[in-house]
């Protein structure tokens, strides 16, 4: 619905969208987690839920890369337009308020917010940046305000760029040179030195070139642009986890390296097929359950001991994998598939993936589920005294074996369950 209307959509339509979305996917508890780290792509730590203000923005994007900037594709409509304004360049039209406009424009009104929005999820300065319009600029002002000199832009100069070198401003004669200015011009080129006075000050050497110019350019005439726009501008906006890694560093009590963050920030894409397996690896990764220890800590129960035992503090690696009530469900697991399989890594928290450990790469995808589903069967029981048992787990990998049977055979590739599953899939159904 938005790609048909090139206008801006109020921000209290994507609010009470962006609230109906977190209602449901969190049933109606409290949101525990940014829709911003919802967003993000799977292997940048997010589970790509659709953000539909930024694919509105991708969609202008795509739609300003068509009508605007492609010189081929001429729609007949901006010719007319053209004729309607003194100013020619698109982009001086697009993104600075021509102050001979008479009505407001919500098309042109759309274009600014455009800009402006684009230019701020690349955390650019929209008006002084190489590709930034000159004329009818809001951050380049003469006394009576920003401004636009009809001889300058029938010279060829439009953008910010043009006039700005190493520098700053570029000398009178050099300009004159290039753009052939007759010499009345010296004044206009002194104002428009004082008016980027305070550029000059700030910004040593050259301005950067806009990142929205470069991804409109690189759109044009491509297939499949929108999702390319959409992509470069979730790129922007992914999530810090500067945070939770280092919440993660204390957990383990060593530095997560580089490369087991990556690994671990990946995982839950790699947690097979089905969904569930996939949420469950990426709410440990996100920490998003409540632990003893953590509970204490907010003041919300006096010991911050591990609820099965109580003998010691009750952190998220200890409650899942070390405390002595759960280490036999563990263990039972561990040899079931020692029995069936051979050698392979005992389990982690923070990762599903066994890297080269286990080279069959069937084999491989067993484990990760197996894994997965004692987790899922520990977080069952995360409170309770009692721990999960063995027999809950058959019934439990059971069950992920239907549904990746199901959803290998939906997308027509059947002989990747039989390769991967067949070993098991005999011994769980009894
Ligand atoms: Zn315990």
């Amino acid at each position: 619905m938005t790609q048909s209307i090139f206008v801006e959509i109020s921000t209290q339509f994507y609010v009470t969208l962006e609230r109906k979305l977190s209602r449901f996917l969190w049933m109606g508890k409290r949101l525990r987690i940014s829709l911003k780290s919802l967003y993000a792509e799977v292997r940048k730590g997010g589970l790509k839920v659709p953000n539909f203000r930024l694919y509105h923005l991708a969609q202008s994007l795509a739609q300003m890369a068509r009508t605007n900037l492609e010189g081929r594709e001429r729609l007949a409509w901006r010719e007319l337009e053209d004729s309607l304004t003194s100013l020619k360049g698109t982009l001086g039209y697009i993104c600075n308020k021509n102050s001979e406009e008479k009505h407001s424009n919500p098309i042109a009104s759309h274009s600014r917010w455009i800009w402006k929005e684009a230019h701020r999820l690349y955390g650019v300065q929209p008006y002084l940046n190489r590709d930034s319009p000159l004329w009818y600029n809001p951050k380049i002002r003469n006394k009576k305000g920003s401004f636009y000199w009809k001889l300058w832009e029938s010279k060829g100069i439009y953008s910010l760029g043009q006039i700005w070198g190493l520098d700053g401003v570029v000398s009178f004669v050099e300009l004159a040179q290039a753009f052939e200015l007759p010499n009345a011009e010296f004044l206009h080129h002194l104002q428009l030195k004082s008016s980027l006075a305070d550029l000059a000050k700030s910004e040593g050497g050259m301005l950067p070139a806009s990142p929205v110019v470069r991804l409109v350019k690189s759109l044009l005439g491509k297939r499949g642009n929108i999702s390319r726009a959409y992509t470069s501008l979730l790129g922007c906006t992914n999530p810090i986890l500067v945070n939770l890694r280092n919440k993660w560093s204390a957990e383990l009590d060593k530095d997560v390296a580089d490369e087991e963050w990556q690994e671990a920030v990946a995982s839950p894409a790699s947690a097979g097929l089905e969904i569930k397996a996939q949420l469950t690896q990426f709410k440990v990764v996100q920490r998003l359950f409540w632990t003893p220890s953590r509970l204490a800590a907010a003041g919300l129960r006096e010991s911050p001991n591990c609820w099965k035992c109580t003998e010691e503090v009750g952190t998220m690696s200890y409650m899942m994998l070390k405390c002595p009530m759960i280490t036999p469900f563990w263990d039972q697991i561990f040899d079931f598939l020692q029995h069936l399989l051979e050698v392979f890594p005992p389990p982690r928290l923070l990762h599903t993936g066994l890297g080269e450990t286990v080279p069959d790469q069937h084999k491989r995808a067993l484990v990760v589920a197996a894994y997965l589903a004692a987790k899922r069967m520990t977080l069952r029981h995360w409170r309770a005294e009692s721990s999960p048992s063995f027999r809950e787990w058959l019934m439990a990998m059971a069950d992920v074996t239907s549904h990746e049977r199901i959803i290998a055979r939906l997308r027509g590739r059947p002989e990747l369950f039989e390769e991967t599953w067949s070993q098991t899939l005999g011994i769980v159904k009894h």
